[in-house]
């Protein structure tokens, strides 16, 4: 059984929730993840342009300023999405977060993407899973001495419940991961916005794309395609799209092995945040946001990611529902769009020996 630590929304003795994140942070003793001048990432979500759901800067900037207590030297980091918005590459994703508030002004950490510029900067790491042999994790968190996972609670499209898992597992890797676990994710071109320039077929690792003559547009080898992701980022004209589509249980068990990856390379020098503040349906990289499923809970800490998560969805759960009518009934809360059980994830994760489902609450204000 682990130890989850609970800073709950509102005041206590003076305390509102931006003061109870220090404590929290000493409390679930997050600061031993951290050795004098370590370079520390802060695994967040920057929030899609239009987004409003997001974790604000100020409550990441406490975070920050405990690992700097802690003699660390963190970064914000997040990697860039397989879809077409604006976070595609860094330029957009530095732009993006800038104007969603994090900044080095602002949060007392500079802002580094993790997987680079257009998502290649990544490193390989060996996993003996039953969907990978290997993961991507993106460069800067694999070179980074230690690593802070805050991750914002909500429903997802794919799959179900985002948690710590889906921060680490899709958040926290190179763009093949993304699309593998994306299922039969497969780049279709848009014959309307596709202009032949070619540049897809230069940089197909595949050789799987080809120019029509006829139609002068690029045409895509589903069976030579390896499903990298390259052309989607590298198009000009986004004329390369994602579809969106997979059966959701496996897309949980994919997610899982894609996260155990990073878990397992920072052993012993990762902790995990979650908030459950604005607990939306859908998740952060939409361009808008819908009501939260529950009213705010608060803010939870833990050295483990698998009571994080069970103790993050057990609360959202349970919680009177919220404003937006259409999750009342906790049931649907975390519902699989594409069928399934959410739950499946943190099964696999115990299974894997990545953490306990079993946990101890422990309320700060108490
Ligand atoms: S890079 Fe984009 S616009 Fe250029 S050929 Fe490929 S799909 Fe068409
Ligand atoms: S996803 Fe990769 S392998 Fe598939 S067509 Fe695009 S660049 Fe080629």
């Amino acid at each position: 059984m682990s130890d989850v630590y609970f800073a709950p929304v509102g005041a206590f003795k003076d305390k509102g929730l931006i003061q109870k994140i220090p404590l929290l942070f000493r409390k679930a003793g997050s600061s031993e993840i951290i050795e004098d001048g370590d370079l520390v990432a802060v695994k967040v979500h920057f929030g899609e342009l239009g987004s409003s759901s997001f974790i604000p800067g100020f409550y990441v900037r406490e975070i920050v300023e405990a690992v700097k207590v802690g003699g660390g030297k963190p970064f914000l980091t997040d990697t860039g999405t397989l879809y077409l918005g604006k976070r595609r590459n860094a330029y957009d994703h530095l732009n993006t977060a800038r104007s969603n508030g994090f900044t080095q002004a602002s949060t007392g950490a500079p802002v580094i993407i993790g997987d680079g510029l257009r998502g290649s900067d990544v490193k390989q790491v060996e996993i003996s899973g039953d969907y990978f042999d290997h993961v991507d994790i993106a460069g800067a968190i694999a070179q980074a001495d230690s690593l802070v996972v805050v991750t914002h609670i909500t429903g997802h499209d794919l799959t179900g419940f985002a948690g710590t898992f889906k921060n680490l597992g899709m958040g926290a890797v190179g763009r093949k991961v993304k699309l593998a676990i994306h299922e039969a994710v497969k780049p279709v071109v848009k014959k309307d916005d596709c202009t032949a320039c070619a540049v897809c077929v230069k940089n197909c690792p595949a050789d799987a794309i080809a120019i029509d003559p006829k139609d002068r547009i690029a045409v895509i080898d589903l069976d030579k395609c390896i499903g990298c992701g390259e052309c989607v980022g590298v198009c000009p004209e986004r004329a390369v799209v994602v579809k969106w589509s997979g059966e959701g249980e496996k897309a949980n068990m994919k997610l899982i092995e894609a996260a155990s990856a990073v878990v397992r390379q920072k052993k012993g020098r990762i902790t995990y945040f979650s908030f459950l503040l604005n607990v939306s349906p859908s998740c952060d990289c939409w361009n808008y946001s819908k009501a939260p499923m529950v009213p705010d809970i608060g803010v939870l800490a833990s050295s483990d990611p698998v009571s994080i998560d069970q103790a993050a969805a057990d609360m959202v759960k349970s919680a009177p529902g919220g404003i937006n009518e259409a999750f009342r009934d906790p049931e649907l809360r975390f519902k699989v769009p594409a069928g399934g059980s959410w739950e499946v994830q943190l099964k696999k994760a115990e299974e894997m020996g990545l953490g306990e489902r079993e946990y101890r609450l422990i309320n700060i204000d108490e």
